[in-house]
This record gives C-alpha cells, sequence and structure tokens, in this order.
C-alpha cells in the first residue's frame, strides 16, 4: 500500500510522479515496459477511440522521487519527472504550514 504521508505531508500534495509524453510513447509496442516494470500499479493501459492508450492512473501510488520507470523505458523522453529541487522546495513549504 502507498503512504498516505511523505515526509509528514499529505501525498496527495505532492506533485510526483510519471509524466507521458504521448507524441513520443509508443506503448513499446502493446507490451508497456514502465507498467511491467512498476510494482506499484501506477500505470493502467486504457482504450480512447478505439486505441489503447497508457495513462497515470494512481499518480499518488508513485514513490516520491523515485524515477525508475524512466529508466526501462526504451524511448528517451516518453516519461518525464518535475524538477526534484521544486518538488522538495514545495514540500518543505507544505511542512511549514503544517
Ligand atoms: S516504457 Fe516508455 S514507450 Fe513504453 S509504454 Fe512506457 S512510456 Fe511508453
Ligand atoms: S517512478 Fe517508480 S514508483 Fe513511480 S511509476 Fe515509476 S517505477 Fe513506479
Amino acid at each position: 500500500m502507498p503512504e498516505a504521508t511523505y515526509g509528514g505531508v499529505p501525498r496527495n500534495k505532492i506533485p510526483w510522479y510519471p509524466i507521458i509524453d504521448y507524441d513520443k510513447c509508443d506503448l513499446c509496442g502493446r507490451d508497456p515496459e514502465c507498467k511491467k516494470f512498476c510494482a506499484h500499479f501506477v500505470f493502467e493501459v486504457v482504450e480512447e477511440h478505439g486505441k489503447k492508450k497508457l495513462i497515470v492512473k494512481n499518480p499518488n501510488n508513485c514513490v516520491v522521487f523515485c524515477t525508475s520507470c524512466e529508466n526501462v523505458c526504451p524511448i528517451p523522453g516518453a516519461l518525464k519527472f518535475p524538477p526534484k529541487k521544486e518538488v522538495r522546495d514545495l514540500i518543505g513549504k507544505l511542512r511549514k504550514e503544517g
């Protein structure tokens, strides 16, 4: 189960999860490497207008600051993450606000 908080901050307030570039992602043919790799059920494949599409179904399941699925993706830039520093600063700010 994903943690409900990270560093004392509610997980759902932390914008850390993969961002899919749909201009680049080709679903790895039909068998998404990222979805197979991630043990946290972050990704899902859905059908949209008769076409299969990868989505980030459970963003809050993503482990904060993990980027591992980027390494198994065969297409550079198909998965991106926000700048770590920005997210770290935001977590610090939210923590201070309590
Ligand atoms: S591993 Fe990369 S190319 Fe393959 S489905 Fe995931 S994002 Fe798309
Ligand atoms: S960054 Fe890590 S936890 Fe998040 S979706 Fe990718 S492999 Fe899963």
